[in-house]
This record gives C-alpha cells, sequence and structure tokens, in this order.
C-alpha cells in the first residue's frame, strides 16, 4: 500500500481547499461513526479537491457527491469513507474496484491496500483519473478501459471487489473472481431504489447481506470514449 500521500504546497490546498478543511470534513466522518483509523487518515491526507474540475474545487470537502462530468458523479465522502472501512474489514491484498470515474475512491483504496486494479468504461474520465494517481504518485494502481461486469478475470482472484455503480443485478463474473474469504460489495437497484449489498464468499458458496440504502449512477453496459 501507498500508506497516506505526501502533500507537496502546490497538492496542500488553501482556504476552501486547506488542511483545516479536511481535517473539519474529518471529525464529521467520525461524528457519523467512521472509526477506522487509517481509513480516517488517508481522508485527512488526501487532496479530494484535485479530483473535481478546478471550478468545483471550493465544494470538494462539501458533504454531498459532485459532478465529474459525462453524467457522473464522485461520491459523498462518507459514502467512500463507509464503503472503505467495510472493504478494510477483511484486510485484503488485492482489490478490484468498478467504476474509477474521478479516481478518488481509487486513490483511497491505494493508500489503504497493497494492489488496486480499477476499470472504467468511458475513457475520458480514466484519462483524468490517471493523471491524477500519477500525480500524487500513486503507482500500485492498475486501469483498464472496458466494461467492467465482467471483471479483471486474468487478475482474478480478489480478496474484495468494490463496485461504485448501481447494477440492476449482481454480475456473476464478479462473483466467480471473488478468493475465499473475499467479499463484493455492491450497490443493487435502479434510479428509483437501491441500496448496498455485502456478498461474502465461503468454502462452501456465497453469503448475501443487504446493508444500508445508497444512490449510485447506473453500471452500464459496454464501453465509450
Ligand atoms: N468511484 C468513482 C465513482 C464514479 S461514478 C469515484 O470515486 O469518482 C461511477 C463510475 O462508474 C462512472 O465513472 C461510470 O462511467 C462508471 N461505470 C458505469 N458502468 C460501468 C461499467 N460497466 N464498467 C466500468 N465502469 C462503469
Amino acid at each position: 500500500m501507498a500508506g497516506p500521500v505526501e502533500l507537496t504546497p502546490e497538492l496542500l490546498g488553501i482556504g476552501f481547499t486547506s488542511q483545516r478543511t479536511r481535517n473539519r470534513m474529518v471529525d464529521r466522518l467520525e461524528k457519523s461513526g467512521v472509526r477506522h483509523p487509517q481509513v480516517l487518515e488517508v481522508m485527512r491526507t488526501l487532496p479530494r479537491h484535485l479530483f473535481v474540475d478546478e471550478a468545483l474545487a471550493h465544494r470538494a470537502y462539501e458533504d454531498t457527491a459532485l459532478p465529474i462530468g459525462l453524467g457522473q458523479t464522485l461520491s459523498h465522502p462518507l459514502t467512500v469513507a463507509r464503503m472503505s472501512e467495510r472493504l478494510m474489514s477483511n484486510t485484503p491484498q488485492r482489490v478490484l474496484e468498478i467504476g474509477t470515474g474521478s479516481g478518488f475512491q481509487c486513490a483511497v483504496l491505494a493508500c489503504l491496500v497493497p494492489q488496486v486494479w480499477s476499470i472504467e468504461r468511458l475513457a475520458q474520465l480514466q484519462k483524468r483519473a490517471r493523471e491524477r494517481l500519477r500525480r500524487l504518485g500513486l503507482h500500485n494502481v492498475h486501469l483498464r478501459h472496458t466494461d467492467g461486469q465482467w471483471g479483471w478475470p486474468d487478475k482474478a482472484p480478489f480478496d474484495a471487489i468494490l463496485v461504485t455503480a448501481a447494477a440492476p443485478r449482481i454480475p456473476q463474473a464478479l462473483l466467480e473472481q471473488l478468493a475465499i474469504g473475499g467479499q463484493l460489495l455492491i450497490p443493487v437497484g435502479d434510479d428509483q431504489k437501491q441500496s448496498l449489498w455485502q456478498v461474502s464468499r465461503l468454502e462452501q458458496g456465497f453469503e448475501h447481506q443487504e446493508l444500508d440504502p445508497v444512490h449510485f449512477v447506473p453500471l452500464k453496459p459496454g464501453q465509450s470514449n
């Protein structure tokens, strides 16, 4: 894992993007029940404002999801923190993310676990995410431009798979690419009603658990520019 990133003066931010602003966001995450020390530390140090357009940078630490272009969104900080905390429960070594988007959730994971693979279907978003991850020196991330519902078979099995777009149903390929003892976190549902599901792979099969209501953009088939 990369550990918390080193913030050079140009990455640090000022005013609405300053360390004070990040600290206040982390105070709110703690008040909302996030406990995992490493997750809190990473949320405190990662410059979330670099993952949105400059015009929106001043809103990067607000308790809200933000547009990242092409109709997609960077999730609410609490959503990212809670999903990351849940994912860390079995100390995964190899993690697959579906829906790179801005690259923020991917960057959080890269600081927490040794190896991250992340798939995005929109080439333009992937290109920007790649630049951001490189700028932060996060080299333990492997990106791929394709339809993520088929997973990344040649790199399987994964200890954890995190899907950051809502699927109408759980893709079979992702279940097959889970290691024994691994877990899949995936929002399931449509635009009206979604909840986060945790599927654990045991020796004898899969255990499904429905968690909180959530709201993600849809998982779409195919790939595009
Ligand atoms: N994790 C992202 C959230 C981005 S929103 C972040 O931290 O910013 C969800 C992303 O999933 C979008 O970028 C969308 O293009 C992507 N997506 C939707 N369907 C997909 C699919 N089938 N395969 C890969 N990516 C997909």
